[in-house]
């Protein structure tokens, strides 16, 4: 089916619906169902703009992807779900058109369903224990439970239904929430909602996390992370930008001077790794975080109007093969590179993004080279990248992730052409809070020690989560943090009131 039409798309999904009207579908039947493709913008045009790529479902097309489930009794899609989300519930009510009654019982489980929808690893989670999938022998044709997330909590949006979370009467109590990423967003809605005062400290001029600064706008648009925002302002959490905990005001300044009661730590892992090769500190070489964050924050890819201007490519290398690695490869492509390359030291089996978008990768020209190791950026006579080094891998025996780890093939080293190279190997959390905060416990990696069913670090009345305690994770493990740890600090805050 032609995936970029949406007029033709509805009008086709309209078809299908409507044989499937007042008919009582059997398993059989529901097995049947067309699974329902995500409209997309076209390739070739996409390549020139950063608006976002995958469209969302039609109101037909959600339906019939909805008519798919089979309501399992066991639903072992909600033990998939990081955060328990009664999925088969809300996929029944969109497939009824319900839309309003289908995100209400989302939002019973997740802060952030129009994100979730978006950039959540279902093919991993929720999808991948899907019954449906399972009898059709693929998790691809497993139900689409992110696509309807999706469509629901869009349809809420476009239709102002969203409810205001209600706000008990102020409790005297303050709590601090460090960061503005899904982990602290939600911990501070759940927060405010006991009725504390909140305030949010963020480092950056501009809220949201990575979800801001990170995935950039094609994948997940801005204007859907403000919503979210907005809504804290909207429930009376304060958020302060440009408030580095660890300098402009440190833990313990917090607790002992300022008055505040409680504090979540939701500092993230934004601590880019390096490979520590010779020539990484040429110019012309990035880590995905600084490359990406002045894309998406400093405006860089409007060349026009961008106070700085991002680096001028023509080939472009990035190191590393998770969700970084590709949204920075897809943001060089958007911003001008003739060519941009993943180099990747393991094969395409093994590559940890997700699956969409490496396939959206490959559909915008992005190339691949599996099997190959960076082990020295060669530079120019101004000392800007000329070349890279490449050293040949093969397959090995499974390492501790349970992937078969990359083995080098001696003397197979040899030159490629880069003018940029784009490090995304991962991050670390920053150690400032750790350094500036006495008695705060961390681990080897320095992510924050916790307890694991409350989120209390080694200080009492602090409390931490998302990547700052899990290393670099995702989106719904931040939320579930967040939230549990909201949990724990609402009863910390009424067990002092007594
Ligand atoms: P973050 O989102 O990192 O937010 C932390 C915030 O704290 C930041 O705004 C930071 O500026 C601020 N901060 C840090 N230190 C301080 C301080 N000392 N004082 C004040 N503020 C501070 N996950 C998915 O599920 N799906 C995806 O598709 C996906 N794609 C990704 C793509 C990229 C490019 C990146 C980088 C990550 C991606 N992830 C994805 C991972 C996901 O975004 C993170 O797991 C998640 O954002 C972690 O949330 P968090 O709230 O813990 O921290
Ligand atoms: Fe529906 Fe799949 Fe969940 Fe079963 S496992 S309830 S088919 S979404």
């Amino acid at each position: 089916m032609e995936i970029f039409d949406l007029k033709k798309i509805e009008e086709d999904a309209q078809k299908l619906l409507s044989s499937y009207e007042n008919v009582d579908l059997s398993l059989k039947d529901r097995l049947k169902i067309p699974i329902q493709p995500m409209p997309s913008q076209d390739p070739k045009e996409r390549i020139n703009n950063m608006d976002e790529v995958a469209l969302g479902y039609t109101e037909s097309q959600v339906k019939i992807e909805s008519l798919r489930c089979i309501d399992c009794k066991n639903a072992p899609c909600i033990k998939g779900c990081p955060v328990g989300i009664d999925i088969p519930g809300f996929i029944k009510k969109a497939a009824e058109g319900k839309f309003a009654e289908s995100v209400a019982i989302i939002r019973e489980s997740s802060m952030l369903p129009a994100i979730c929808g978006r950039v959540c690893p279902q093919e991993s989670q929720c999808q991948l224990t899907c019954t449906v999938g399972k009898s059709l022998k693929s998790v691809d044709k497993a139900v689409n439970i992110g696509r309807i997330e999706r469509y629901v909590a869009d349809w809420e949006s476009a239709n102002k239904s969203r409810q205001r979370p209600e706000v008990k009467e102020e409790s005297g109590f303050k709590v601090g929430v460090v960061g503005s990423g899904p982990a602290s967003i939600t911990a501070a809605a759940d927060l405010r909602r006991e009725g504390h005062e909140v305030v949010m400290f963020e480092a950056l001029h501009k809220a949201g996390g990575v979800l801001v600064y990170g995935i950039p706008e094609f994948r997940l648009p801005k204007s859907i992370v403000q919503e979210e925002l907005d809504a804290l302002y909207d429930m009376g959490v304060k958020i302060e930008m440009n408030y580095l905990v660890g300098r402009t005001g440190k833990v313990n300044d917090l607790l002992n001077n300022e008055g505040f009661d409680a504090l979540f730590i939701g500092s993230g892992a934004g601590l880019p790794r390096f490979l520590n090769i010779e020539g990484e500190n040429l110019v012309g070489v990035f880590s995905a975080n600084e490359y990406l964050t002045r894309s998406n924050l400093m405006r860089a890819y409007d060349k026009m109007r961008a106070g700085t201007p991002l680096y001028t490519s023509k080939h472009v290398a990035v190191f590393g093969g998770g969700n970084v690695a590709m949204d920075a490869a897809r943001t060089a492509k958007r911003l001008g590179a003739q060519s941009v390359t993943i180099v990747y030291r393991r094969t395409a089996n093994e590559l940890p993004a997700r699956k969409e978008e490496i396939e959206h990768a490959h559909e915008e020209g992005i190339k691949f080279m599996y099997l190959y190791s960076p082990t020295k950026i060669v530079g120019d006579e101004r000392g800007r990248v000329k070349q890279v080094e490449l050293l040949k891998m093969e397959l090995g025996e499974p390492d501790d992730s349970g992937r078969r780890s990359p083995v080098v093939i001696p003397n197979s080293e040899q030159l490629f052409d880069f003018d940029t190279v784009i490090v995304a190997i991962g991050n670390n959390s920053n150690p400032l809070i750790e350094r500036t905060t006495k008695n705060l416990k961390v681990n080897k990696w320095g992510n924050i020690i916790v307890d694991d069913e409350t989120g209390a670090t080694s200080i009492e009345g602090v409390y931490a989560g998302g990547d700052i305690v899990l290393g670099s994770a995702t989106v719904i493990l931040a939320m579930g943090q967040g939230r549990k740890a909201a949990k724990a600090m609402n009863q910390y805050l009424a067990s002092k009131r007594k």
